[in-house]
């Protein structure tokens, strides 16, 4: 195979036009291209209005030595390396019991796939409701303002990201195409193809649903078993046989988030894959021989533009129609030091009540796989750390988290609270929208979100949206629509783990994003391969891999 990078065609081109680039820059007739698909597609807006896609290509050529010969292009090279993914299980342990993944968000649900294809039979257990089940219970939080705590945005299958953008890019560097292979399941369970190659892949919360569920049944027809409504209440240990002295699990609680009767369960292995929004097994935890420690997140607002603003900002005026709805980044560094910066931006999205507990209010934002909602929303978020938190301990940034919660279930009225950027600089209560309606999903209230928190979150937020207005002209106008509190950035926490992925207790196996070894769905997702590895190389599976 032949790879040629930097193929750059105008956004308006056809298919045919790439496939004639291809020939001509290679310097062969259209007949000596045997086959080609696209590597990575990336647009380049740095020359507006002239906008380009900008493409990698892998072709397969007659006589590809003499072609790379000729050509003599540090473009034109051949294609080396291989980008499958492979795991075999080389345990040695024999499983007592089957392993247990813990949360079926994209880390155990990967993890739990990975498991299963390997003949592990795993059993998932999951606190929240099936897809079909949650995706009715989200709705009527939205329409109703009725919370269910254990079937929400946070919590059921699918985890945290399914009422999401749908973005699944990482910065993750992927050195053993783990990315690759959850990108390649995504395609193979109903993604579009185009993820496998987009720089900025996305799916929409509409697609995402449906890759989950169809991985669910992938599992069970693995030899795995998926449980919902059933929560892990507690975790005994036992002292390790191989580690000697060291804690070992034995046992894990189990109770039905619906009838609350509990059960136990013996196990010898559990992948711990809860998200960042457990908090209660968080606690469970802290009162365990399990070791965590307090990391630095980031809180914030949410933030709405017109999309045709950000468009015009990002491709310039008159940009074709058939352009996606734009995206951004932005970053800036408050006069105090701390870092600003937009997270988890949604093009053409909603703003959504994402909230978990009871009299608590978080915000996070969400889109369709057409992103064509009217309003562009991104969170800007403030960096913090354990000496920002008013308790101390472990469990301190949780503790944070939930009192910024409570402040913005307050100054909403149990309604995400909403203030135009002009008074939130002037610190007054906001009583209507400028010419930006909110487009969100759940019931809102027109407050002073600034006064959710403590003055130097306020000012650092009110300096970066400022200096991003420089940058994108118009982020910083008076009626930008802010929402709050964006609590649920990244685990407030990180269970810790040694260099076989096993926790303080062995047998438990931290994963993804609440242990704190990921950001994002694909990096959850890559963890959960990762971790899924780590019990194969120990373990001896109990059928043979699929
Ligand atoms: P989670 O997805 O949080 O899954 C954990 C699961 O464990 C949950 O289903 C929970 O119910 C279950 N659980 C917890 N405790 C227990 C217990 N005791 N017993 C049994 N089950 C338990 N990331 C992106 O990359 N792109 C995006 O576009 C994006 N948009 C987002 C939009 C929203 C609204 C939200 C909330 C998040 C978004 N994220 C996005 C972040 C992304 O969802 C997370 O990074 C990712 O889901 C983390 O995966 P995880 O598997 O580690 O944890």
């Amino acid at each position: 195979m032949i790879r040629i990078s930097q193929l750059k065609l105008p956004v308006t081109h056809k298919k045919s036009d790439l496939e004639k680039k291809i020939y001509t820059t290679l310097k062969i007739s259209s007949s000596d291209l045997l086959a080609w698909h696209i590597e990575k597609k990336s647009l380049d807006a740095r020359k507006k209005p002239n906008l380009f896609y900008v493409y990698t290509i892998a072709a397969n050529v007659q006589n590809e030595k003499r072609i790379i010969k000729k050509n003599r292009n540090k473009n034109i090279t051949i294609k080396e390396e291989n980008d499958s993914y492979h795991c075999t299980p080389t345990g040695t342990h024999v499983l007592t019991y089957r392993p247990v993944v813990i949360g079926t968000g994209p880390a155990g649900l990967f993890c739990g796939y990975a498991l299963a294809r390997m003949g592990y039979r795993p059993i998932l257990l999951e606190r929240g409701a099936s897809m079909e089940e949650r995706q009715k219970d989200v709705q009527d939080f939205w329409k109703t303002g009725k919370l269910n705590p254990e079937s929400n945005v946070q919590f059921g299958e699918g985890g945290a990201g399914t009422f999401s953008d749908g973005k699944l890019n990482t910065l993750v560097h992927d050195t053993h195409n783990r990315g690759k292979e959850v990108l390649r399941l995504f395609v193979k369970y109903g993604a579009p193809e185009s993820i496998l190659y987009d720089a900025k892949p996305h799916i929409g919360t509409d697609i995402l649903a449906k890759v989950v569920k169809n991985i669910r049944e992938a599992i069970i027809s693995m030899g795995g078993e998926v449980r919902f409504h059933t929560k892990v209440t507690g975790i005994r240990t036992k002292r390790s046989i191989d580690f000697s002295d060291e804690p070992a699990l034995a046992m894990l609680h189990l109770e039905d988030t619906k009838t609350n009767i509990g059960e136990d369960l013996l196990t010898d292995v559990a992948v711990l894959a809860i998200g960042h929004s457990a908090r209660d097994t968080f606690g469970l935890l802290n009162l365990s021989d399990i070791k965590m420690e307090p990391k630095p997140f980031a809180v914030g607002v949410r933030v709405e533009h017109p999309q045709d603003m950000i468009d015009e900002s990002q491709y310039g005026k008159n940009a074709p129609e058939s352009l996606p709805a734009a995206a951004y980044k932005l970053t800036a560094k408050a006069k105090e030091g701390r870092g600003v910066y937009t997270f988890c931006m949604c093009p053409g999205g909603y703003v959504v009540n994402a909230s978990s507990e009871e009299n608590r209010l978080a915000v996070n934002g969400m889109s369709y796989s057409g992103r064509n909602g009217k309003n562009a929303n991104s969170a800007v978020i403030v960096t913090v750390s354990p000496e920002d938190f008013p308790e101390k301990g472990i469990l301190g940034g949780l503790a944070f988290q939930r009192q910024l919660e409570e402040a913005a279930f307050a100054e909403g009225q149990g309604k995400i609270p909403v203030q135009l950027f002009g008074d939130f600089k002037k610190n007054v209560p906001s009583s209507s929208a400028g010419a930006i309606a909110p487009q969100m999903k759940g019931a809102y209230s027109w407050g002073n979100v600034r006064s959710i928190f403590p003055e130097f979150i306020a000012r650092c937020l009110e300096e970066g949206i400022t200096e991003f207005g420089k940058k994108i002209p118009g982020y910083d106008r008076d009626d930008a629509v802010l929402s709050g509190v964006e609590s649920r950035t990244s685990s407030p926490v990180r269970i810790l783990r040694d260099e076989t992925l096993q926790s303080s207790v062995k047998g438990l196996y931290p994963c993804g994003e609440g242990a704190g070894y990921a950001g994002g769905i694909t990096s959850a997702a890559m963890d959960g391969l990762k971790v899924a590895e780590a019990v194969s190389q120990k373990y001896m599976a109990f059928d043979n891999p699929k």
